[in-house]
């Protein structure tokens, strides 16, 4: 007898919908929607909200949950079961703890700090934002400090919303071998790299044609059209309903080939994800991705480990030539997988290439560290991150612009949220490693037979959802949990055999 999740059924049925909902309109804002439309669109966000939070708050829903996890404990409900109580409690704590006048003070700081934000960043005035910033720390250190178990850090409270088992301690273990191994191959890399031309990726490449061709790559991965949309956004993003229903936006610049390709192959990890997620579960809180760690590392296991790889291109490369013959028809081969694959220490971290990507989380995790485990002052961010990035990028930015101001991650209270890229890339190449024990990943990418590789996905990460977390799948697919190592030696082995150069 499953009593108390049967009697919980109505309320997990009612916050799923309102999710969707919510969702729903975010896709739409971003997507279709008319600009004139935010206001009264935003009051109907309001009470969905509302109503989402009313659920929670219920002392009948509580007390259902509580009966839940003591039957949880006797073993009574399977994995899908487990994981869908467990997500709910996990929003239960955050909004039961944290006081509704106080979460609402927040929510409204918030959206004011956005918008604040970008105006700072649009006209490079750290000092304009500084004020928001400083009350979102202040806010996200006492919200932190209500959830925190005795004598847990404040900041790992944050690291843990997004990646379960990733706190400082796991953390400062990886980006340790980040600063050792990446810093001096990367400089190494660029002096390599620094004569390759890359100016076939900056000619004039029709808007029409990109989006035939992305729409090529779309289907040679794998995403199928009537469970998987695309449209187009300002910046491409994934969004995910069911498993029948997923969307993904790119964005195209007339004057730059690669963007939108590589894009689209991110966005497409991403959705292959989503639709991948067992039917069980997908109408579920535990239907989407992981985490964030989980879902960025089938993003950038399609968009580095095989996107950027030549024996993918090796089938295609004709049918990109093909497509652009004036631009591209005298670009060798070899000189088009050198290309995509240049490394070089530059100030965005949404451009930077695969290698120097990790270094740009490496900063924003050692600032977020110091605001939340010592007392530094908010004025003093610019300077530290100006250090940081000439330490370990070896460049200084020559404007808050191009330096602490380009992420929105801060502005919206995302603190903690950075280091799931870097854990996404590492897991990515653990997989990757993996799968080139379990199956033959060249000769599959050299015949087109993507369909092989992604059946393996789905058939360890997607399917489970929430139910399992990353270390939990890594150790069943592969008998080992999170190891940085694979990350480095992908690294390592990458580069030298591109560029020929000794590690
Ligand atoms: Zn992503």
């Amino acid at each position: 007898m499953k009593k108390a999740l049967e009697q919980l059924q109505p309320y997990l049925d009612k916050v799923f919908s309102l999710l969707s909902a919510k969702t729903l309109f975010e896709w739409d804002s971003q997507t279709l929607a008319p600009s004139g439309s935010q206001d009264a669109t935003t009051q109907i966000i309001g009470t969905l909200s509302d109503e989402y939070q009313k659920v929670f708050l219920d002392k009948d829903v509580q007390a259902c949950y509580e009966k839940c996890k003591e039957e949880m404990e006797q073993g009574m409900y399977s994995l899908n079961e487990r994981g869908v109580i467990k997500v709910f409690g996990k929003r239960l704590e955050e909004l039961t703890k944290i006081p509704p006048q106080e979460f609402r003070e927040y929510n409204e700081l918030a959206s004011r700090s956005g918008i604040a934000w970008v105006k700072a960043k649009e006209d490079n005035n750290f000092d304009a934002f500084a004020p928001f910033l400083e009350k979102i720390i202040d806010f996200k250190k006492r919200f932190a400090s209500y959830r925190a178990k005795d004598g847990e850090e404040l900041y790992d409270v944050l690291l843990n919303d997004y990646e379960e088992g990733f706190g400082m301690k796991e953390l400062d273990l990886f980006f340790a071998d980040v600063k050792n191994v990446i810093i001096p191959l990367l400089k190494k890399v660029t002096k390599e790299t620094s004569t390759i031309d890359k100016s076939y990726n900056e000619q004039t490449y029709s808007i029409e044609k990109q989006r035939e061709f992305c729409d090529f790559l779309a289907t040679y991965i794998g995403l199928p059209k009537e469970y998987c949309v695309i449209s187009e956004s300002a910046h491409p993003f994934t969004l995910a309903l069911h498993n029948k229903d997923v969307r993904i936006t790119d964005h195209y610049y007339e004057n730059n080939l690669e963007s939108a390709m590589f894009s689209m192959i991110h966005e497409g990890g991403h959705a292959l994800y989503e639709l991948g997620v067992h039917d069980d579960i997908t109408l579920t809180l535990a239907g989407g991705g992981a985490s964030m760690g989980m879902h960025e590392s089938q993003s950038r296991f399609y968009e580095n480990n095989i996107c950027k790889n030549s024996a993918f291109w090796q089938p295609i490369y004709q049918k990109l030539v093909s497509t652009y013959p004036e631009q591209l028809s005298s670009l060798a081969f070899d000189d088009f997988i050198r290309g995509i694959n240049k490394a070089t220490a530059d100030y965005v971290r949404t451009e930077a290439d695969e290698l120097s990507y990790s270094l740009h989380i490496l900063v924003r995790y050692e600032v977020e560290k110091m605001i939340f485990t010592e007392d530094i002052s908010v004025s003093d961010l610019p300077r530290i991150w100006n250090e940081k990035y000439e330490e370990y990028l070896g460049i200084t930015p020559p404007t808050d612009t191009l330096g602490i101001l380009q992420d929105t991650h801060w502005s919206w209270g995302e603190f903690g949220y950075f280091p799931s890229y870097a854990i996404g890339s590492a897991v990515a190449a653990q997989i990757y490693a993996h799968m080139q024990k379990v199956l033959p990943m060249e000769d599959l990418l050299l015949e087109g037979k993507l369909s092989v590789i992604r059946d393996y996905l789905k058939e360890h990460v997607h399917q489970y959802g929430q139910t399992k977390t990353t270390n939990e799948m890594l150790m069943d697919m592969m008998g080992e949990s999170f190891s940085p190592k694979y990350y480095m030696e992908y690294l390592k082995n990458k580069y030298e055999v591109l560029y020929h150069i000794s590690t």
